[in-house]
């Protein structure tokens, strides 16, 4: 009787042994497999090597932009903190990123507020991504609006632009995905003088200043990276998309 339960419990053990084995190969061959699916895309140097992408923080200088209803924050501010945490997102993906402004200064000269001089300082955007060769224009923008329930990023291309509305497309849907999955939006053609560049190009607007819980969001660092990470998430959607249609 006791040798049959020993053999009963070397058998149970034997099993155990085997089993467990199983699984060690299992979670090897696993971890080997996620290895190789990292590797190639460390060995290029990122999802978005040898793509150039011109970052525009919107407004600055005597142009502040909108303004924050509860904090009174300018949206000049809140598009530059986002557009440097953008470019990290970016670069980090292995993007050369540019960016049109890195301070709080308007980008054409003179003393007054004219549409001239307003006009100069969004070509003059316009011109530090030709002449960096950069291969989209992205535009950082916040929102307002009268109704203050209104929430949610919203994404605009120029009219009439295949190359901006596929882009804006992406963008679009990868900001939902990424901040807001219940809000479904779609991205909407507009008429900006920013989006008439050569590039294909995207007016961002990350959400609206205009509703307080949105206000408070667009201004905290962890959102802010959130949103980074959305627009980088798009843009690698983007050079997927444009990889299927070269081909
Ligand atoms: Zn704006």
């Amino acid at each position: 009787m006791k040798s049959f339960v020993y053999q009963i419990v070397t058998k149970k053990l034997e099993n155990l042994r085997i089993c467990t084995l199983i699984v060690l190969c299992a979670l090897a061959v696993c971890l080997v497999m996620e290895r190789t699916a990292v590797e190639p895309a460390d060995a290029q140097g990122g999802a978005l090597s040898g793509m150039t992408i011109a970052v525009d923080p919107g407004h600055g200088g005597y142009d502040g932009g909108a303004r924050a209803r509860d904090s009174g924050r300018w949206e000049k501010e809140l598009t530059l903190e986002i557009a440097l945490t953008v470019e990290q997102a970016l670069e980090a993906r292995g993007a050369r990123v540019v960016l049109t402004r890195r301070e709080d200064v308007c980008l054409s000269d003179g003393d007054t507020a004219t549409k001239a001089r307003k006009r100069a300082d969004l070509q003059r955007r316009l011109d530090i991504a030709d002449e960096a060769g950069a291969d989209v224009f992205l535009s950082i923008h916040l929102n307002e609006y009268r109704d203050r329930a209104e929430s949610g990023p919203q994404v605009f291309y120029q009219k009439g632009g295949d190359a901006g509305r596929l882009l804006a497309g992406v963008l679009q849907q990868a900001l939902i995905d990424g901040l807001d999955p219940q809000k479904q939006r779609r991205a909407m053609a507009g008429d900006y003088y920013v989006l008439r560049g050569k590039l294909p190009s995207a007016l961002v607007e990350c959400g609206f200043l205009s509703n307080a819980r949105e206000e408070k969001l667009l201004m905290d660092a962890a959102y802010q990276n959130r949103i980074a990470q959305a627009v980088a998430d798009g843009m690698e959607n983007y050079a997927n998309c444009r990889q299927r249609l070269e081909k």
